[in-house]
């Protein structure tokens, strides 16, 4: 059994933080969160809600009912017991369906907010996202008046530890001072909510990053009026794999989440990681700003992210306005060893599958390429082995391929 007790409001040199004793069984965790106190005014945390959306996964994964003493919203409750257990449920019985003991309440928060939001990771999911709604879209009320930056567990092991940068900083701090800076550019209010969610419940964030966000917008429901969080697949990549990814089931997940005073989507669902990063190639906020790195803090231009971008942006012929975000020298000594791997990987590879079209049409293939492919066939084994290995050594061979040059494999 979880039980979510009622949470506490403290503040201090105008930081509010919210605390909750949150017991698993017979172990007790205080699940904590920080934020600015002008936003305080705005806390909904009278409702369970948020603490749902952060603790249903790892009820339904680790078998537990949950109780809280706060009451829930009707309509968040009916949706999650109706579409998400039992969507996860029946895509893996080893989802269990946890029994949810609360009271509910039906009545929206008064007045309602008028944030209409999305996240500022600075990523090419994130910007997308922002441009799609800011420059492309024209009714008022659907435009983006708030960034977010939520610190819940992305670039984090998936053990709960900290990446760190070579100046051991966590790179999240790192991509916070990003994000402030892209929000003073983009003259947008910047929330950023701090919290210790992901060192409290330690899961693999791949499997958890959605609710985690998703959480965090429920604290405040009187401010907000729409969520927009940034798909990671397209349409084609639909399927419900709770074990696997939350990500692909976005588009069904997302709008669940919905109570009657927030409103998600999941924004950019129709477009391919391609078609957005076609779509900020000429976004000068993005040319400036983005930041697609988990691994150093900037983007380190070797990764697979970075290699992707930077291989995607050449093939439209748009890399050289991305000069401020990537080292284009950098790119352009391994750049055949790069496109090697799109070759060798573009059947199984999710990703690759769609670039790997897009740098046949640009003629980005070179002879030199296709002997990396098959290296990459022959080293196949190695990389296969190295994924299975424990984060911290992983990371290990991160260094040492980039110490020898060779294409970063995690
Ligand atoms: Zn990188």
């Amino acid at each position: 059994m979880i039980t979510v007790k009622k949470p506490r409001i403290t503040q201090e040199n105008g930081i509010s933080t919210v605390t909750t004793e949150v017991w698993f069984d017979q172990e007790k965790k205080e699940l904590a969160f920080w934020f600015d106190s002008t936003y305080e005014p705005y806390l909904t945390v009278d409702r369970g809600d948020g603490f749902l959306v952060e603790l249903f996964y790892f009820a339904m994964r680790y078998h537990h009912d949950m109780t809280f003493e706060c009451p829930i919203s009707e309509r968040l409750l009916f949706q999650i017991e109706t579409c998400i257990f039992d969507a996860n449920h029946e895509a893996d019985a080893d989802f269990y369906v946890p029994k949810i003991i609360c009271q509910t309440v039906d009545e929206p928060y008064t007045p309602q907010g008028g944030a209409v939001a999305t996240g500022c990771s600075c990523g090419v999911d994130a910007l997308s996202s922002l441009y799609s709604m800011n420059e492309k879209n024209d009714l008022a009320g659907h435009k983006v008046n708030l960034l977010t930056y939520f610190h819940v567990g992305d670039a984090m092991y998936d053990n709960g530890k900290e990446v760190m940068d070579a100046s051991d900083r966590p790179v999240n701090l790192v991509q916070y001072d990003n994000a402030k800076r892209f929000a003073q550019a983009a003259e947008l209010p910047l929330l950023f909510v701090d919290t210790n969610f992901a060192y409290e419940i330690v899961m693999p964030q791949g499997k958890v990053h959605t609710y985690r966000h998703c959480g965090i917008v429920l604290f405040f429901q009187k401010l907000f009026r729409t969520y927009y969080y940034a798909s990671s697949f397209n349409l084609d990549g639909f399927k419900v794999v709770p074990s696997v990814d939350c990500s692909f089931a976005d588009l069904f997940t997302v709008p669940n989440f919905s109570t009657d005073n927030v409103t998600f989507y999941s924004s950019d669902a129709t477009y391919s990681r391609v078609r957005k990063t076609q779509q900020i190639a000429d976004y000068p906020l993005a040319q400036q700003f983005l930041n697609v790195c988990w691994t150093s803090g900037k983007n380190c231009g070797v990764c697979p992210k970075c290699a992707r971008t930077q291989m995607t942006l050449d093939a439209f012929g748009k890399l050289e306005q991305f000069g401020a975000v990537f080292d284009l020298e950098q790119h352009r000594k391994k750049k055949a060893m790069q496109v090697g791997y799109a070759v060798y990987a573009h059947k199984k590879d999710y990703y690759y599958k769609e670039i790997y079209p897009l740098l046949k049409k640009a003629h980005k293939i070179s002879m030199a390429s296709r002997l990396w492919a098959v290296c990459f066939w022959l080293a196949g084994p190695v990389e296969r082995w190295m994924r299975k290995q424990p984060p911290e050594k992983r990371k290990k061979f991160v260094d040492f391929a980039k110490k020898v040059n060779l294409r970063v494999p995690y």
